[in-house]
């Protein structure tokens, strides 16, 4: 990790690519403005621009403030592919807690990799801090895990969905991180866009009661530890860089991306009519063809896109449900048909309890 700059102050905006990007944009557009308008220097990045944010993969936007350093300082500071460390992450999105892929041959990473030592994890969601613990890797240093209570905004595929998470968010920062950007300077900020006054009380309303501290200790949060995986070299390669084709069932081991995903395909095997259409529809070629013909999706490889919910014939056969409901991730997803095989009542009491959590995609399939 390299030495903190002295006033400078390093913001991490981690979102979904596609489902919300331009979210992300206005938000760190919005913290560097709000800075600038205070008095100090500050700028907004982007690191990705292409393949991870198609398929809704976690990606990063950068806000650097320098307070009280030059614009030299702070160019010098955003002249990298990204920093290693941020004061502060902020997550768009609670179910990208299970793992940040933004890259697939940089494995899936803890979403507070960067952050630095007493740093501030900042989450949207509806769930309380002790909740989303359990969802986080431990790390060795601590760190204060920060929930902006309200709904993930998901609508942003091509145009941005103005439902209020950037002015939450900004309050939220007002309150956290006073000494970054002030209420006042984030009243001035939004006080100067369209429909000032609604957004101020948006704002205000994450500064007075909507937001949720937690402190959190070395060692807490879910066992894992990151490593890079190790990528074949070139002397690994076949003569001609020829690649070996897979056979069925099989898939690339360093190019997954399950936690691309917000919902994840549930399987009812027990009314599955074995039509394959799962299988043949999948845009990812997710489904194993298991033994007895039925299909069974390898969710370390699904984007939850829903297709396969929607194509099943068979109503709440596939059910796509939040990934918040499941608290495995980190490269490690139930095997649904092996859970259906070594128990079928337990695997249909564990379906029929998912259902009611499965209404977001069961009214757009039908
Ligand atoms: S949601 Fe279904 S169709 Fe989409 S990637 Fe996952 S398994 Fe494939
Ligand atoms: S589409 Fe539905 S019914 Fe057809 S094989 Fe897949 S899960 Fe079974």
């Amino acid at each position: 990790m390299s030495v903190q700059v002295p006033g400078i102050y390093t913001i991490e905006i981690i979102y979904r690519g596609i489902h919300q990007r331009h979210l992300a944009r206005n938000l760190a557009r919005g913290i560097a403005y709000a800075a600038r308008m205070a008095g100090n220097v500050a700028l907004s990045y982007q690191r990705y621009g292409d393949d991870p944010e198609r398929d809704g993969s976690p990606a990063k936007y950068f806000v650097v403030i320098a307070k009280g350093a030059s614009e030299e300082v702070l160019d010098a500071e955003a002249a990298r592919v990204e920093p290693d460390y941020v004061d502060a992450s902020i997550v768009l999105d609670d179910s990208i807690l299970k793992g940040v892929e933004s890259w697939a041959w940089q494995g899936i990473q803890p979403v507070h990799l960067k952050l630095r030592p007493s740093g501030l994890l900042i989450v949207i969601s509806k769930r309380n801090p002790d909740e989303l613990i359990k969802f986080i890797p431990s790390r060795d240093s601590p760190y204060t895990l920060v929930v902006a209570y309200g709904e993930r905004s998901i609508g942003d595929f091509w145009t941005f969905q103005d439902d209020g998470t950037v002015e939450r968010v900004l309050g939220a920062i007002a309150r956290v991180l006073p000494n970054v950007l002030s209420l006042d300077d984030v009243k001035k900020y939004l006080g100067s866009l369209d429909k000032p006054s609604e957004r101020i009380n948006r704002a205000l309303e994450a500064y007075q009661s909507l937001v949720k501290l937690r402190e959190v200790k070395p060692g807490e949060g879910l066992p894992y530890k990151y490593e890079p995986p190790h990528l074949p070299g070139w002397k690994d390669m076949m003569i001609g860089a020829a690649i070996p084709g897979l056979k069925p069932n099989q898939r690339n081991p360093y190019f997954t991306g399950g936690t691309a995903k917000h919902y994840r395909p549930v399987i009812n095997f027990d009314k599955c009519i074995k039509c394959s259409l799962c299988w043949e529809y999948c845009p990812d070629s997710v489904f194993d063809v298991t033994p007895d013909g039925y299909f069974n999706p390898a969710l370390a490889y699904c984007k939850g896109c829903g297709i396969c919910a929607e194509v099943c014939p068979v109503p709440d056969t596939i059910i796509m449900v939040d990934e918040m409901e499941f608290e495995d991730g980190y490269g490690k997803f139930i095997d649904e048909y092996k859970a259906w095989k070594e128990s079928k009542e337990a695997y249909r009491k564990w379906f029929e309890s998912l259902l009611p959590k499965a209404q977001i995609i069961s009214v757009r399939k039908r």
